[in-house]
């Protein structure tokens, strides 16, 4: 009637994600937990310098639980290392994504020591 129709909303409702998957990469990776948001992974990366990868974007997903859009993305990382040695803030970001494909994927682990 009035030319506008009321959008759905964008808010996330933590409530409804899982949250223990992540709980359990927090677990096996704690170190994501003083990431910054700065971007010098993303800046950094490989992988995201040949397809539209993002790493801290895939952090972001973690965070909030919705683990589609990680399953979906993981496998373009190439485990090169990089984002972890620009990483000001020390996360260990290589290390993360093979527990996040541990956790969600249920593929084997990559080293025995982890
Ligand atoms: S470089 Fe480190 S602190 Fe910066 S966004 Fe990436 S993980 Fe977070
Ligand atoms: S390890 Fe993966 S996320 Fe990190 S720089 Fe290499 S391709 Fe990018």
């Amino acid at each position: 009637m009035w030319g506008f129709n009321i959008t759905k909303t964008r808010a996330i409702d933590f409530d409804k994600n899982n949250r223990e998957p992540m709980m359990e990469i927090l677990r096996l990776e704690p170190s994501i937990r003083v990431c910054i948001a700065c971007g010098a992974c993303t800046a950094t990366c490989t992988s995201g310098n040949l397809t539209p990868f993002n790493i801290r974007q895939l952090n972001v997903f973690m965070q909030r639980g919705e683990y589609q859009e990680l399953k979906k993305e993981m496998h373009k990382c190439m485990l090169c290392g990089k984002c972890t040695l620009v990483c000001p803030r020390g996360v260990n970001l290589r290390h993360l994504i093979l527990k996040t494909r541990e956790v969600l994927l249920n593929e084997e682990p990559l080293f025995a020591q982890n």
